[in-house]
């Protein structure tokens, strides 16, 4: 049998299984996707370097097993991976990433190069991508062993979503500090490092660990010696070990994977705490939820699901210029675009990148839409077809409707109505943050340990 490390394509019926909804990274995703890599790798030491925050250059180097010489094609072609073969390979995944798809992803969103030198290798090897993840330079190159990968300008193919890349660069740094500080905590013995340079300045430190063997020096290393004493801690921490077993959750999963849904119809409720969380039991574990992010992102999620936008017929139907793909996918899902509040004729006869013309765009009050709107529709389309999704902006809307439908922090709730939002969080999708990535909910203590301690 081939080496289990050799890259392999994943066939289409897992693909299409895999594919569940929309790739649309952040700078924390970008970033996960990477340092999740180099844990793959085996790496002891990764080191991530941003430049402008992450808007100029996100570059994430370890000293992990490297990559073959055979696999440098597969490692930026979709749904290539060396980590599983085939869907039922998906419940045995150990590592972290699995899809197939970070890098390709990558290379579509960026500049994409990588240097790398195999365990076997005598003389590392540079990398250079295209947007279709081909390489385009390929050169020796002398480095030790392991992986660099050098993500410039994210977002620049997705001029929209790079604007708006670069006037939200403090939230989405916020979150990937977070999100780094997570992987920070849960990777004993892996020195962590990573450094922001704004401009021509000198490097920032931005987190760093030591590579300590338990999860406090971790936290302390993280987070100070001071947030030790307090330790609701920034992050999730696993549920107890009797949960985890109950639920079959492994404590060093992200929130998402960490908790199940069905935990939580049958929380118990506690009370409120300070007008603005709810305090939940579930056997031995106490869960703290902040009643407006939870009942937000409910509300959120019914408007994705649910709203029809409703759209404004134009005076004068607009050409739109697509090429002859993209005008293909747009007319194979017009009915998502109709759902979006887009509407288009279709002129079958006429010349193929002609056939298109736009009679009708979404309105409301404070937004307006236009064509970059449909070309981002059509880029999240062409990787998932037939699969529901919205424009980032109107996704932008949603949240900013939900918001001002939930109950407010300040507003007491009765039992029953706290009942009711945290049964809510088992019927969504993902209760686990915010439409704005604030987290809902946090684990705050296993009342087994307090007792033993
Ligand atoms: P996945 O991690 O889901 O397999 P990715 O697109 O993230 O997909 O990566 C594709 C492949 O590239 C991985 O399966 C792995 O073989 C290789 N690879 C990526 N990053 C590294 C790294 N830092 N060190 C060694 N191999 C890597
Ligand atoms: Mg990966």
């Amino acid at each position: 049998s081939e080496p289990a490390e050799a890259i392999r394509r994943i066939d289409r019926e897992s693909v299409h299984r895999i594919c569940s909804g929309q790739v649309v990274l952040s700078l924390g995703t970008a970033v996960k996707e990477l340092v999740e890599n180099s844990l793959d790798a085996g790496a002891t030491s990764i080191d991530v370097r941003l430049k402008d925050h992450g808007v100029e250059l996100i570059e994430v180097s370890d000293n992990g097993g490297g990559v073959e010489e055979e696999n440098f094609e597969g490692l930026t072609l979709k749904h290539y991976t060396s980590k599983i073969q085939d869907f039922s390979d998906l419940t045995h995944v150990e590592t972290f990433g699995f899809r197939g798809e970070a890098l390709s992803s990558l290379c579509a969103l960026s500049d994409v190069t990588i240097s790398t030198c195999h365990k076997s290798a005598k003389i590392g090897t540079r990398l250079v991508f295209d947007h279709n993840g081909k390489i385009t330079q390929k050169a020796p190159y002398p480095r030790q062993q392991g992986t660099t990968v050098s993500i410039q300008q994210l977002f620049h193919t997705l001029p929209v979503r790079h604007k708006e890349f670069q006037r939200n660069i403090k939230k989405e740094y916020a979150k990937m500090v977070q999100i780094l500080q997570a992987y920070c905590i849960i990777s004993k013995g892996v020195r962590i490092n990573c450094t922001n340079q704004v401009g021509q300045g000198k490097k920032s430190p931005v987190v760093s660990t030591t590579g300590g063997l338990h999860l406090k020096e971790n936290i302390g290393a993280v987070f100070g010696k001071k947030q030790l004493q307090s330790l609701i801690p920034f992050v999730q921490l696993p549920p107890s070990e009797a949960v985890c077993e109950e639920y079959g959750l492994k404590s060093t999963d992200l929130p998402e994977k960490l908790y199940s849904k069905e935990m939580f119809a049958k929380m118990e409720i506690i009370g409120q705490f300070n007008l603005g969380f709810i305090i939940a039991k579930l056997n031995s574990d106490l869960f703290i939820i902040d009643q407006h992010a939870t009942d937000e992102k409910y509300n959120f999620e019914m408007l994705q699901q649910h709203t029809v936008l409703q759209g404004q017929k134009l005076i004068v139907p607009q050409n739109l210029n697509l090429t002859a793909v993209n005008e293909t996918v747009l007319i194979e899902n017009l009915e998502i675009f109709r759902k979006n509040g887009f509407d288009f004729v279709i002129n079958e006869n006429a010349p193929v990148t002609q056939r298109v013309k736009l009679i009708s765009l979404p309105t409301s009050k404070n937004w307006t839409f236009g064509p970059q709107d449909i070309d981002e529709l059509i880029f999240m389309l062409s990787d998932c077809p037939g699969v529901m999704c919205r424009p980032s902006r109107v996704r932008q809307m949603f949240a900013s409707r939900a918001c001002r439908k939930s109950v407010m922090i300040g507003t007491a709730l009765n039992v029953q109505e706290m009942k009711k939002l945290v049964t809510h969080m088992g019927e969504i999708e993902h209760p686990w943050n915010c439409p704005h990535g604030r987290p809902t909910m946090r684990h705050i203590a296993s009342l087994d340990l307090i007792a033993a301690e």
